[in-house]
C-alpha cells in the first residue's frame, strides 16, 4: 500500500483537542476519515505531518493557527437579514455557506448565531486562532481513482461512493 504521498487516499482515525485538552472532534470508531493527500482536504499543518507515514503509524501533530484554520481576522460576526436566506432553510449555528466576494472569489461564512430577524455570520472558521492538537492513526493508504483525482476528494473508503 505504500506510504502517504500526493495522490493517495488516506484513511485516518483522529482525535482533535484544543490547548485546554478539550476534545473538539474525533473520527467515529467504525468510520475513519478518508481524505485525498495533496488536495487541501485537511488543514495544511496536519497534511504536512502525515506525509510519508504508513498504515499503522500513529502520531501527535500540533498545528498552529497559521497552518490550521487561520488567525482570527476582521471585525467579528456581522448580521445578515434572515430574509436573505430561503425561508425553508433550517439555519443553525456552526453551519457554513460559501458566497462570492466583490471580486467573485468564493468566501466561506460561518453562522455564529441566529435570531428571528437576523443571521450573524463570520468569515472566521469556528476554530480560527486555535492551536490544534491531533492524535492520528493511519489505518489505510491506497491510490486515488482517476475520478477522485479529478474531483479532488475521495469517494468513500473504497472509492466507490457516488454523489
Ligand atoms: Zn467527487
Amino acid at each position: 500500500m505504500g506510504s502517504v504521498v500526493d495522490g493517495k487516499v488516506v484513511l485516518i482515525h483522529y482525535t482533535l483537542r484544543n490547548d485546554g485538552g478539550d476534545i473538539l472532534d474525533a473520527s467515529e470508531v467504525d468510520s475513519p476519515l478518508a481524505y485525498l493527500h495533496g488536495a487541501d482536504n485537511i488543514v495544511p499543518g496536519l497534511e504536512k505531518q502525515i506525509a510519508g507515514k504508513s498504515v499503522g503509524d500513529k502520531l501527535t501533530a500540533v498545528v498552529p493557527p497559521a497552518e490550521g484554520y487561520g488567525e482570527v481576522q476582521g471585525p467579528g460576526p456581522q448580521p445578515v437579514s434572515r430574509k436573505s436566506f430561503p425561508a425553508e432553510l433550517d439555519i443553525q449555528p456552526g453551519m457554513s455557506f460559501v458566497i462570492e466576494d466583490d471580486e467573485g472569489h468564493p468566501m466561506p461564512l460561518w453562522v455564529q448565531r441566529v435570531t428571528e430577524t437576523e443571521v450573524w455570520v463570520d468569515p472566521n472558521h469556528p476554530l480560527a486562532g486555535e492551536t490544534l492538537h491531533f492524535e492520528i492513526e493511519v489505518v489505510g493508504v491506497r491510490d486515488a481513482t482517476a475520478e477522485e483525482r479529478e474531483h479532488g476528494h475521495p469517494h468513500g473508503p473504497d472509492g466507490h461512493d457516488h454523489h
